[in-house]
């Protein structure tokens, strides 16, 4: 006999958590897309990839936390960037200012 593998989800915190059979928690669901969402260009700059030109590519595609808590994955906290588009946001917001491996100053042209 094998043990079917059913996930069911709460919500809680305004976030779907993934909970086993017994109702323990397990996980949270991360609201990823598939596409990087500066393609209309809100963050002050467009991303240079078309909407649809990540597909495939998803493993270039982050996970940006707009109140900085890594934990938070509601979905409203999250947005997804692509790698061009979160590395020159982190750099404008100063975002990398607070690991201490990248704490210098970068110059944009
Ligand atoms: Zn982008």
């Amino acid at each position: 006999m094998t043990a079917r593998k059913e996930n069911r989800y709460i919500l809680r915190d305004g976030q779907k958590h993934i909970v086993d059979r017994k109702g323990k928690e397990i996980g949270v669901i991360i609201h990823k897309k598939n596409y990087c969402e500066n393609h209309n260009g809100h963050l002050g700059f467009t991303c240079p990839v078309p909407r649809d030109g990540w597909i495939g590519f998803e493993s270039g595609l982050d996970l940006d936390h707009q109140d900085g808590d890594h934990y938070n994955n509601a979905p409203e906290n999250v947005k997804t960037y692509c790698k061009i588009c979160h590395g020159k946001k982190s750099i404008v917001e100063g975002d990398c200012s607070s690991h201490k491996s990248s704490s210098r100053k970068f110059n944009i042209v």
